[in-house]
């Protein structure tokens, strides 16, 4: 650990990303030293198993601003940005991917935005890059949800931020363990802004969503962010009860002008919708149920194994529960 300066910490989750490791670190010091930022940069590896940490340590051994944090298997890219925002030692911490797809050039103007005095700097998608249309479709109705929630738009948000001290701080003292790092830095408030910038196309590698991923992302940071879907159940209870009130009446006077008998089609639709309305309500129901199982728990977020050039006092000691 030398005792250079650090202002900025950059953080960098990276899980298989071996063949970015070393570009990605030799581009960030080159654009540091001629911007003379006083950066370090901090690679949390999220269980790689391509050799990630091996080229970290060498990125290490060539820069001594280069900081790596390894976790015992795989948590998730929001566990990696976590425990890197917790172990920075920075006065402002910048968070992007190790795959080129966020220019360092525009966490520069990000980083000159911060010492303008603004605290929250997001990086905003101008394009989004090539997408197919079936992800654009269902990332549109996603972004929709999301943006409803949090009440701002969405649609062009990005992992790819700036965040003061205070700001980094109030992040980590949350309590919850299932984060969405792109919506939680606008909820922290602070004097914000927004910087756009193209999603260059990726270095190496390739992108580890699956569409299955996606889904279960989206889901689960909806049911973080919105209690919306609990109060759709209970108004579809409403809208339910009204129904049956008109269809009892009319039911009663067919009776009474001894006219019953037909209309198994209504009676079989009627199960049909009841019935699929109330797998979908337990359904929602369910997923919040799960979401306070998980939280209550009070895991862990992420398990340390190792770490390279991070004083012991700072790192956090994660035993497992
Ligand atoms: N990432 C991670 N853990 C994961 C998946 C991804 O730390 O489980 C990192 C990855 O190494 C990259 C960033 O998150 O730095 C974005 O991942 P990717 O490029 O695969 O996603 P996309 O750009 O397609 O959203
Ligand atoms: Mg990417």
């Amino acid at each position: 650990m030398s005792a250079k300066k650090e202002t900025l910490s950059v953080i960098i989750p990276a899980c298989n990303e071996a063949g970015n490791i070393g570009p990605m670190a030799r581009a960030l010091r080159q654009i540091m030293e001629r911007e003379r930022i006083d950066a370090a940069v901090y690679f949390v590896d999220d269980g790689s198993t391509d050799g990630t940490w091996e080229q970290i340590l060498a990125a290490a051994g060539e820069w001594e601003m280069v900081r790596g944090i390894r976790f015992s298997r795989n948590f998730g890219k929001e566990a990696a940005i976590f425990a890197g925002l917790e172990m920075a030692a920075g006065d402002c911490c910048g968070v992007m991917d190790c795959d080129m797809q966020h220019p360092p050039e525009t966490l520069v103007e990000m980083y000159r935005l911060w010492e303008n005095g603004y605290e929250v700097i997001e990086g905003v998608k101008e394009d989004r890059g090539r997408e197919s249309l079936i992800y654009k479709g269902m990332t549109a109705l996603f972004y929709k949800l999301m943006s409803a929630a949090v009440r701002q738009d969405m649609s062009r948000a990005s992992d790819f931020k700036l965040l003061d001290r205070k700001a980094v701080d109030a992040l980590v003292s949350l309590p919850e363990r299932d984060t969405f790092f792109r919506a939680l830095s606008g909820w922290v408030g602070y004097k914000t802004a927004s910087v756009g910038f193209k999603v260059q196309e990726r270095a190496e590698g390739e992108s580890k969503w699956t569409t299955f991923g996606l889904i279960k992302y989206a889901v689960n940071n909806i049911l973080s962010f919105t209690t919306k879907p609990l109060y759709l159940v209970a108004g579809m209870g409403v809208l339910f009860l009204i129904l049956a009130l008109v269809q009892g009446i009319e039911s009663i006077v067919t009776y009474a002008t001894h006219r019953a008998v037909e209309g198994f089609t209504t009676v079989i639709l009627i199960e049909l919708i009841i019935g699929s309305v109330v797998m979908l309500s337990l359904g929602i129901i369910g997923g919040y149920v799960a979401k306070i199982y998980e939280e209550v728990k009070g895991r862990h977020r992420y398990i340390v194994s190792t770490t390279v050039g991070i004083p012991a006092r700072r790192e956090r000691r994660d035993d497992p529960v």
